[in-house]
């Protein structure tokens, strides 16, 4: 496998779309090739910080990530802000890691019993739908799970 493969195969890995066959190649050139194997190491570090990180939580080397994420939390607070007199309703949803197939194969070690069912979230943005919610407008509502 060269090094732009190996690249391309890391990203499909942290997405969970890595294909099963293409497994063994990349670990055999992770093996052998140091600056793959040091990417491949960044990118288990990082999964494992974004993991253990709820989103709004200040951690060392994760500044644009903390900066997306409060961004977002202040364009929906304003969009709540503008809305608010019109019957629309703008909240932030903060799902921790979400026990999906792909996450499960990005983070194989993980304590998964601790993750975010998407049923969970799901059952959450229907109620946030629904009429029983029409006075919710601009909640920051962190969904965690067990994390
Ligand atoms: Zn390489």
């Amino acid at each position: 496998m060269k090094c732009e493969n190996a690249q391309q195969n890391i990203i499909l890995a942290q997405y969970g779309e890595l294909p099963d066959e293409l497994q063994f190649p990349l670990e055999q050139h992770l093996g052998i090739c140091e600056d793959c194997r040091r990417e491949w190491n960044a990118y288990l570090a990082l999964n494992e910080e974004l993991a253990s990180t709820p989103m709004l939580e200040p951690s060392p080397n994760f500044a644009a990530y903390a900066i997306s994420k409060a961004a977002l939390v202040a364009l929906v607070k304003n969009v709540a802000a503008e809305v608010k007199d019109s019957g629309i309703t703008a909240n932030v949803v903060l799902p921790s890691t979400i026990d999906t197939p792909a996450n499960r194969k990005s983070m194989p070690n993980a304590d998964f019993a601790t993750w975010v069912a998407p049923e969970s979230i799901a059952k959450l943005l229907v109620w946030l739908c629904s009429n029983d919610a029409a006075d919710v407008n601009g909640a920051v509502i962190p969904i965690y799970g067990r994390a």
